[in-house]
């Protein structure tokens, strides 16, 4: 098999499990080193024993302020470089705004859109020194699509969606790449928190998607040769009337 991310050392926030996890096996099956962020230290363990010295642990709480800031000076101090960041951890408040637990409303904003922006703030100075670089984010079909079920989550997801956008035009002329995955429902311990009646319909509908089949495009969209950026691919399942 060629390994097309042999010798590149690549991030990944939220990569004990789901989406992140599939884009970490993905990533390592095509050679790639990377440094697995997650607060699950008993799945990093795992993971570690599993995948030896291609995977990296990382243990820490991106909604500790300190704890985020340190994130890429530690794992440069460890690696020396970085060529990928996915910025990938992210949490679901879905139902009406009006039942919303106002806690939970400011840790779903803070992980899926502060701790994004900083994060990506913390590796551009590195990327834009070395004048090359990949910067991934998990955002999702909601962050194009208004969907009425989930206000809260989907907010979070445009201001995702609008970050991509205008960063990529910020730093393209430095060589890096900034792109975006926007997935429908992936079978994921993400959708647990989903509403009931919204689980169903998609179940009944045939609709989610496999993570493996969300880090199959990222890895597609990290090996285009690099004079292409994929910036947003949005997969929507095909009965999705959208
Ligand atoms: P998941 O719950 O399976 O994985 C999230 C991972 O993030 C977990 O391993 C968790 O431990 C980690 N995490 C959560 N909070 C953290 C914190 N404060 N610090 C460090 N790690 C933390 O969920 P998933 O579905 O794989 O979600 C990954 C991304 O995909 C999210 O940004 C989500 O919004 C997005 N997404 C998910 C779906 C879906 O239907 N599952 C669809 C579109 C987009």
């Amino acid at each position: 098999m060629t390994q097309p991310l042999a010798g590149k050392v690549a991030v990944v926030t939220g990569g004990a499990s789901g989406i992140g996890l599939a884009s970490v096996e993905m990533m390592i099956a095509a050679g790639a080193k990377v440094v697995v962020v997650d607060r699950d230290e008993n799945a990093l363990a795992r993971l570690q024993e599993k995948h030896g010295a291609a995977l990296i642990p990382y243990a820490t709480d991106l909604l500790d302020a300190d704890k985020c800031k340190a994130l890429v000076p530690d794992i440069l101090a460890l690696t020396g470089v970085i060529d990928i960041f996915h910025a990938n951890a992210g949490l679901y408040v879905g139902g009406d705004l009006v039942d919303a637990d106002v806690d939970a409303i400011d840790r779903m904003l803070n992980l899926n859109i502060n701790v994004v922006m900083k994060n990506v703030r913390s590796v551009l100075p590195h990327m834009i020194e070395r004048g090359t670089g990949d910067i991934m984010v998990t955002s999702s079909l909601a962050g194009h699509y208004p969907t009425p079920w989930e206000p809260v989550y989907a907010s979070s997801k445009w201001a995702t969606h609008c970050f991509v956008q205008t960063t990529r035009r910020q730093v393209c002329k430095h060589g890096i790449r900034v792109g975006s995955i926007s997935p429908g429902p992936v079978i994921t311990g993400l959708l647990s928190d989903w509403p009931e009646e919204k689980l169903a319909e998609a179940k009944a509908k045939g609709s989610l998607m496999e993570a493996s089949e969300v880090a199959e495009t990222i890895l597609f969209m990290l090996t285009r040769p690099r004079h292409i950026t994929i910036r947003d691919v949005v997969m929507i399942p095909s009965q999705f009337d959208l």
